[in-house]
């Protein structure tokens, strides 16, 4: 074999990539030509101002906005988009959507449970309308994901008797329960109070630590150092500076990111 492609061979599959992606909403141009990628098992921390688009780009990737121009990849498989008559993009297959959706799973920042289910019935209701997994194989998932999370006991009780620590557990629970290729964090833990965050973080670290692979809009820098394989600064649309956790905090050479490192602590 040769030597390139054992280098080759060496590397996780690319899970999610995004090229040259832009995203206008009307003439506000939100995304100016994003491009990552990935990993199997990579943790990529985007961090960023205030509307810097962090959240567009989670939604662009997720398929819940279509971008203007650029390319999503998820496993390798590019989403084919066509022009949608007004300048946008729109999906060019339907069915293939639909397929990778269920390969993806988003925690939102408000936790976004359905609240007239029950924890277990927020946990199933994918794999067994969507996925189409038996009940009784879809309930002993998610006792063990409920487990997982500290949230067993709680299992028939409705999201708005929780604290927000505790329904952002079960969020991510229920994002478990498609088994994702992917999850896409967009701030899980900003809406919480303080004394509830640790909790959150625990969960999504442990995640880390047995490789999954995970794209997390966050705040917490000090967590994003401990567990990203990856830093992605996005100001104003596109990626000022990206790279290894150490190098970017210790050592940023962006002035915009020296200035939000410093805002931010
Ligand atoms: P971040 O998550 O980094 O704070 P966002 O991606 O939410 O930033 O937003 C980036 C910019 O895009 C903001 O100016 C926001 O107002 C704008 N924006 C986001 N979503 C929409 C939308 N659906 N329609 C119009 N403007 C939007
Ligand atoms: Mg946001």
């Amino acid at each position: 074999m040769k030597a390139e492609q054992n280098v080759r061979d060496d590397k996780p599959a690319e899970a999610v990539a995004v090229e040259d992606l832009h995203k206008s909403f009307g003439d506000l141009e939100v995304l100016k030509g994003v491009s990552l990628s990935a990993r199997q098992g990579n943790v990529i921390a985007i961090i960023g101002g205030s509307g810097s688009g962090k959240s567009t780009l989670l939604r662009c990737i997720n398929m819940l906005e279509w971008p203007t121009r650029g390319t999503v990849k998820v496993h390798g498989e590019e989403i084919a988009l066509k022009a949608d008559g007004r300048g946008g993009l729109m999906p060019a297959n339907r069915k293939q959507i639909q397929r990778i959706r269920t390969r993806l799973a988003m925690v939102f920042q408000n936790f976004n449970l359905w609240q007239h289910m029950t924890l277990m019935q927020n946990v199933i209701e994918v794999p067994v309308h969507v996925l189409g997994i038996k009940r009784d194989e879809a309930i002993a998932e998610a006792e063990r994901l409920l487990k997982r999370v500290g949230l067993y006991e709680k299992r028939e009780a409705y999201p708005s008797f929780l604290s927000g620590g505790q329904q952002q557990r079960a969020a991510i629970a229920r994002a478990l329960a498609i088994q994702p290729e992917a999850m896409l964090f967009d701030e899980p833990t900003s809406a919480l109070d303080p004394e509830l965050v640790g909790e959150v973080l625990t969960v999504i670290r442990d995640l880390a630590e047995e490789g999954r692979t995970m794209l997390l809009v966050t705040h917490e820098m000090n967590f994003a150092r401990e567990v990203a394989s990856e830093i992605v600064f996005l100001h104003n649309g596109r990626v000022e500076e990206q790279g290894d956790p150490q190098i970017v905090f210790d050592n940023p050479e962006s002035e915009r990111l020296k200035k939000f490192i410093s805002s931010v602590q």
